[in-house]
């Protein structure tokens, strides 16, 4: 890990995950291997677009040249890296064909960032990514290892393995659109390419409804992303809002350790039976049919359902999935229910989900009037406003089996529509 100041701030960065198992910071450093890459291609025909600032120099705003590749991969979790292996796979070329831009500090996408208590026994299932199984770089017999360790321990050496060049933390401010090209901007300087696949997630997006009265509350308020132990909360009376399978995850978790009042929007629907394949396929059916018809994507758990595994039947016994209803307005020290029905409350944790992080596009007008974006190809991860655009990780493709097969599916259609273009 190295430092640099960044328009007057201290910023740790790193380059690929090979350089810094390798730790050699002085030759592989983000700023090397970016100039590398220019010099491999034109790096001055273009005067619409500023260079990439080296991360060790202070910005210059009267450079005005951009690193020019083909593709740029924005997000370097499991759907950035499944898209990364099927555009080398394809013959582009690392660096010069394409390039991964992530934000975060190492490797694991948002799984570095998960709760500690977030166990390789307690997640649903992470599924390999394409050439490289889990197993290989992580002991999957220990199953109470820590998500956030073992998924960046694998990503870390499934980058390395296949050479995938990805820099970080690199931050997509915007994208915009220059005719034939693309304009990435970053917090590092800007990038110019032909076609984009976006595959940011949803971990920064946090979502929290808006209740009446959400200011006054005096206690504690916070969303699953920020959640780090149960053991916070003893003493203190939690309200955990939510229906889906983390709100049920942290309510086990915090209900062992003080008192809790469970409430989600629509009455849960817990799923009985394993969760088969066909099952699978028909929730991601759905998924795909809202999107194709430029609906925004519904949650996760409304298609899916809550599996009752022993977690939950123990929960059932204990008596903490007495849920209630929304309440309706936020007081100073608890929430009330039209009815007047008042609980008293420190902690408010808000278990409402995530939207998909897409701001940064915003400049290419993607959505639909309903907030939606029509999405189109074989597996719906193409934009129909902006084919060179894709989504991977996005509605239906949101898991780590679906980011896999979609990351595959933009991968051809974005390398044939711009190999067509050349012609
Ligand atoms: P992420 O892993 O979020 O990666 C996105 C990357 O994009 C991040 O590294 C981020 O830094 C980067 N990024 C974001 N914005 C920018 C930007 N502007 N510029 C540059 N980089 C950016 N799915 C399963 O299949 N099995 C499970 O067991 C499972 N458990 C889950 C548990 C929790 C608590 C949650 C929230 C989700 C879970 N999921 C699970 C869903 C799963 O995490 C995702 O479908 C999958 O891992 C997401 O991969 P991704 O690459 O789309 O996103």
């Amino acid at each position: 890990m190295a430092a640099a100041k960044i328009n007057g701030r201290t910023v740790a960065y790193q380059s690929t995950a090979h350089e810094v198992q390798q730790k050699r910071p002085n030759r592989t450093n983000y700023g090397y291997r970016i100039r590398t890459a220019m010099s491999m291609k034109h790096s001055s025909d273009d005067t619409s677009i500023s260079r990439p600032p080296r991360p060790t120099s202070t910005p210059s705003p009267t450079l005005r040249v951009a690193l020019k590749t083909d593709i740029i991969v924005i997000g370097a979790g499991q759907a950035g890296l499944s898209s990364a292996y099927h555009l080398k796979k394809r013959g582009l070329a690392p660096e010069r064909g394409f390039v991964v831009l992530d934000r975060s500090p190492q490797p694991g996408g948002a799984w570095q960032f998960r709760w500690p208590s977030l166990k390789l026994s307690t997640v649903n299932r992470i599924h390999d990514l394409p050439g490289m199984r889990f197993s290989e770089a992580v002991d999957t017999d220990a199953k109470e290892v820590e998500a956030s360790v073992a998924v960046p321990q694998y990503f870390a050496a499934y980058e390395k393995a296949f050479g995938l060049p990805v820099y970080r933390p690199v931050e997509v401010m915007v994208v915009c659109n220059r005719g034939e090209r693309l304009r990435i901007e970053t917090d590092r300087g800007n990038f110019s390419a032909r076609g984009v696949i976006n595959a940011t997630g949803t971990w920064e997006t946090a979502y929290i409804p808006e209740y009446p009265g959400a200011d006054r509350f005096r206690g504690r308020q916070l969303h699953t992303k920020d959640y780090r132990t149960a053991e916070e909360f003893a003493g203190k009376h939690v309200i955990v809002v939510g229906g889906g399978i983390s709100a049920i995850q942290l309510l086990d978790e915090v209900s062992r350790v003080t008192t809790t009042t469970w409430v989600t929007r629509r009455p849960p629907e817990f799923r009985e039976g394993p969760f088969t394949e066909d099952r699978g396929r028909a929730a991601v059916a759905m998924v795909e049919d809202r999107v194709r018809r430029g609906l925004p994507p519904n949650s996760v758990v409304s298609v899916t359902g809550l599996p009752v595994t022993p977690a939950v039947e123990a929960m059932l016994a204990r008596g903490v999935l007495n849920r209630l209803p929304m309440f309706s307005e936020i007081l100073e020290d608890g929430v009330r229910w039209p009815d007047g029905t008042v609980v008293r409350a420190d902690v408010i944790l808000w278990c409402t989900g995530f939207r998909s992080s897409l701001d940064h596009l915003a400049p290419l007008m993607l959505r639909e009037p309903g907030g939606g974006i029509t999405m189109t190809g074989r597996l719906a991860t193409q934009i129909a406003k902006d084919p060179r655009v894709h989504l991977v990780g996005y509605g239906p493709s949101a898991s780590t089996i679906g980011a896999n097969r979609a990351g595959a599916a933009a991968a051809n259609e974005l390398m044939t529509i711009l190999g067509e273009e050349k012609r």
